[in-house]
This record gives structure tokens, C-alpha cells and sequence, in this order.
């Protein structure tokens, strides 16, 4: 009889027999998530974490929330799950009402799928019918999701395993200012940098009718990199001149994230001609989207339908979530604790040369470590700290195109001592690795 274990080396070695090999894993050791409470999860050993990473930041809310549980269950309770998009689903529409109003687009219409991916999908053929080009334009070092047309904008060599690809992509520069050649300029230099590159590579690697440009507000995969506010107004002047469309990839930066806005486009004045969302929204159950000025999002000319997309259940958690960050305003919590994070970690960042880079904003901060002296990316350290910091029963991701940016998402309900407690493991840390620990 087979014997029934449930250590975590156990579930490793049947994960590698039957998982594929690409579908990377944290830690030497990694665990299963097996509760949570808060901002506070349990792995299957029996120990706790504070959650600074919130499942890649799609449990925006946190674990356990009764007002997520209680629609969960009741629509369950009714025993309808799924019935399809061939019949009305209230709370669909209803989902769809509040984010076409929260959205700041005019007539906008909103259509939901199961994913981040799907929701990119489903922009880029809008884009495409509309202005009847297979041209478009992504930044480097950007994160898309893992369709054919999602890898191709996707300016990041480790997640792109195809250059197969529908669409035809030109890549700009991100506003990565770190790893910049303009870096070192002022903002309005900076700006002006980038956009003169946006001008140069639409005159000399397109065609010019290019449907449109896709592009995170803060790059997520890419190690929370944040391009100075206003670069995304100067780039849409441009794209205004030859009809360009903007798609504002939210998927990381909406529902208030990142504190200032309620969404990440928002800091650069810019009204997109569609956004995309996923992670967040449904707190853990799978719904992304795509919302769109009516013109363009009715330019279709077949049908296209999203089995699972919108489905009662995720709807039903969606509606729940959304009210709730509205009614606890927690993209001030984000805002107030964002900064307390930021701040406390560039104080760090003084103490420890290995630290060379620190930026963000709410709660979505990236710490970028380098070799001492230098810009060299030190992903082994990086790899460090993701040891150090789960030793002290605190979870952070990881990211970056060099795999060496520390990743920092809290759930939006975040508290001060919660913090504070994320701050002092994170400080201990630092402190281990200037000092040479390596485990
Ligand atoms: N866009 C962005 C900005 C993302 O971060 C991700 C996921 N990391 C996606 C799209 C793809 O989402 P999904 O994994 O749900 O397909």
C-alpha cells in the first residue's frame, strides 16, 4: 500500500515526476500553502508566514475574508456555478457596471475572461480589428502572460519560450531607469529620451499604421520598475499623431496598488483606449478582463465568447472584493504603508552598498541587489534573501530580467505593526548578508 505522506519533500519529488520542468518553484525547499488567515498563511509543515507577495498579488485582500467567503458560498449555496455566457449573468453585469464606471474610460464596455493572459488576448484583437494592422508596440522587459501573442510583447527573454507570433512587435524603451542609457538624465531629459526612441522606432521599424501600444504603468515580472510620472502623456502625444491606440496593461497595477491612483496609468494623466486586469480582483478565484471604449470593444466582426470567463462564482468574489477595497478605501492604506515600507527600506539601502537600487509605489516596492560597487546583478543574493527572510517566516517574491529584484506586494489590508514586522526581517536579513551568511 502506498503510504500516505505529506512532508514537503515529499510532494517536491512527486511535483518533478509529473509538473513540468518549466514551471519554476521559490526556495531550496519549497512549501504548500495550506491556510491563511489575514496576512498570514500556513505552509504544511505547520509554519506561519507573514505574506508580503500575496500569491504574485492576486490575494489582494488577504486570506480568510468573510465578505470573499460568504459570496463565495452563497453563490454555491444556490447550486448554479457556471451557466455560460449564452445567458444573462447579474453578477457579471453588475461587475462590469462598477468597473466601466471606476475605469474613467467614456462608454466603456467590459468583457471578462479567466486570466491576465486571455485579457491581453482579447486587447490585442480588439486593437487589431480596429485599426486593421498586426502591428504593435511593447516595452522592454515587460510581462504579458504565456499566450503566442502575449509572449511576443512580452520584452523579457525568460518568459518568452516562442517567437511565433500573431502580432508584429516593436519594442521602446521601458522608463527602466536604473538600467537605463538615459538614466542618468533628469526626468524631463529622461522623458524626452524615451520618446524620441518611441518616435525613431515607429518612423524606422514599422509601417507607421501600428494598432497600438501595450504597456504595464509599473513593470511587474520586470522588478517594479517605475518610469517617471508623465512619460506614458508624452508617449500618447505621439501615438496620437498616428491614430496608435494605448493599452494600459493593469494586471499588477489596478484596484489601488499602487496608492496615489486607482490605476497605475492614472500617475502619467493618460485616458488608455482599453485596459486589461486579472490577478487582484477576484482575490484568489480566476478573472481577468479587458475594459474598452464601446467602439472599440464592438469591432468584432465574429463571435468570440469566454466559456469560464465572468462565470457566477468569480463574479460573485469579484463584486465582493472590489466593494470591499472600496468601502475600506484601501488604496489609502496602500498609499500610507507603501510609504512607510519605501522609506524604511531606502533607510536600509544606506546601510547596505549591496542594495542598489530601491523603488516603487503603494505596495508594490522592487530592491534591487547588486555587486558592491557596481551595477552587476547579484541574483545569488537575491536567492539569499529569498532563504533568509522565509527562515524568518516572512514570504517576498523575486524578479527582474536578471532574477534580482526582491519583490515586495503585500495584500492591500496590510496593517502598520504588520509592517513594521515585514521591515524588521527584511532589515535582519540585509544585515545577514553584509555579514556573509549564506543560508
Ligand atoms: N500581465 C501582467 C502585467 C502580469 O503580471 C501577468 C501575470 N504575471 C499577466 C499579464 C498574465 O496573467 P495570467 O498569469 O493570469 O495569465
Amino acid at each position: 500500500m502506498t503510504e500516505i505522506t505529506t512532508t514537503h519533500a515529499d510532494l517536491l519529488g512527486r511535483h518533478k515526476y509529473v509538473m513540468p520542468s518549466w514551471l519554476s518553484l521559490y526556495y531550496d525547499e519549497p512549501i504548500e500553502i495550506v491556510s491563511g488567515s489575514g496576512r498570514r498563511v500556513t505552509d504544511g509543515e505547520g509554519r506561519e508566514y507573514l505574506d508580503f507577495f500575496a500569491g504574485i498579488l492576486t490575494n489582494m485582500l488577504g486570506y480568510g475574508v468573510p465578505e470573499v467567503r460568504d459570496a463565495i458560498k452563497a453563490q454555491a449555496d444556490k447550486g448554479i456555478l457556471h451557466t455560460s455566457t449564452l445567458y444573462l449573468i447579474r453578477q457579471q453585469i453588475e461587475l462590469a457596471e462598477k468597473i466601466a464606471r471606476l475605469s474613467g474610460i467614456p462608454d466603456a464596455k467590459v468583457f471578462f475572461t479567466s486570466s491576465g493572459t486571455e485579457a491581453n488576448e482579447a486587447a490585442l484583437l480588439l486593437a487589431t480589428q480596429f485599426r486593421r494592422s498586426n502591428q504593435v508596440l511593447a516595452l522592454r522587459n515587460s510581462y504579458h502572460g504565456r499566450s503566442f501573442a502575449a509572449m511576443s510583447i512580452t520584452g523579457n527573454r525568460g518568459w518568452s519560450a516562442s517567437s511565433l507570433s500573431p502580432v508584429h512587435v516593436s519594442y521602446v524603451h521601458s522608463g527602466y531607469r536604473y538600467r537605463s542609457p538615459f538614466g542618468h538624465l533628469p526626468d524631463a531629459e529622461f522623458i524626452r529620451a524615451c520618446a524620441d526612441d518611441l518616435r525613431d522606432v515607429i518612423t524606422t521599424m514599422t509601417s507607421g499604421d501600428v494598432a497600438c501600444i501595450i504597456a504595464e504603468p509599473i513593470q511587474g515580472v520586470g522588478g517594479f520598475t517605475v518610469p517617471p510620472d508623465g512619460m506614458f502623456a508624452a508617449f500618447k502625444e505621439i501615438l496620437d499623431e498616428y491614430g496608435i491606440l494605448y493599452i494600459s496593461d493593469e494586471v499588477q497595477t489596478g484596484w489601488g496598488r499602487t496608492g496615489e491612483h486607482f490605476w497605475g496609468i492614472e500617475a502619467h494623466g493618460v485616458v488608455p483606449d482599453a485596459m486589461t486586469f486579472a490577478k487582484g480582483l477576484g482575490n484568489g478565484t480566476s478573472i481577468g478582463g479587458v475594459v474598452a471604449r464601446a467602439e472599440l470593444m464592438d469591432c468584432v466582426n465574429a463571435n468570440s465568447i469566454s466559456t469560464f470567463g465572468g462565470n457566477p462564482l468569480v463574479t460573485s468574489a469579484a463584486n465582493a472584493t472590489l466593494d470591499y477595497v472600496l468601502s475600506h478605501d484601501l488604496q489609502a492604506n496602500a498609499a500610507k504603508l507603501g510609504t512607510m515600507l519605501i522609506e524604511s527600506i531606502r533607510g536600509l539601502q544606506h546601510q547596505h552598498s549591496f542594495i542598489g537600487d530601491v523603488r516603487g509605489k503603494g505596495l508594490m516596492i522592487g530592491v534591487e541587489l547588486v555587486v558592491p560597487g557596481s551595477k552587476t546583478p547579484d541574483a545569488a543574493a537575491a536567492a539569499r534573501m529569498m532563504e533568509l527572510t522565509k527562515a524568518a517566516g516572512l514570504l517576498v517574491g523575486k524578479g527582474g530580467m536578471n532574477g534580482n529584484v526582491l519583490r515586495i506586494a503585500p495584500p492591500l489590508t496590510l496593517t502598520e505593526a504588520e509592517a513594521a514586522e515585514g521591515i524588521a526581517v527584511l532589515a535582519d536579513a540585509f544585515a545577514a548578508i553584509e555579514g556573509g551568511s549564506t543560508t
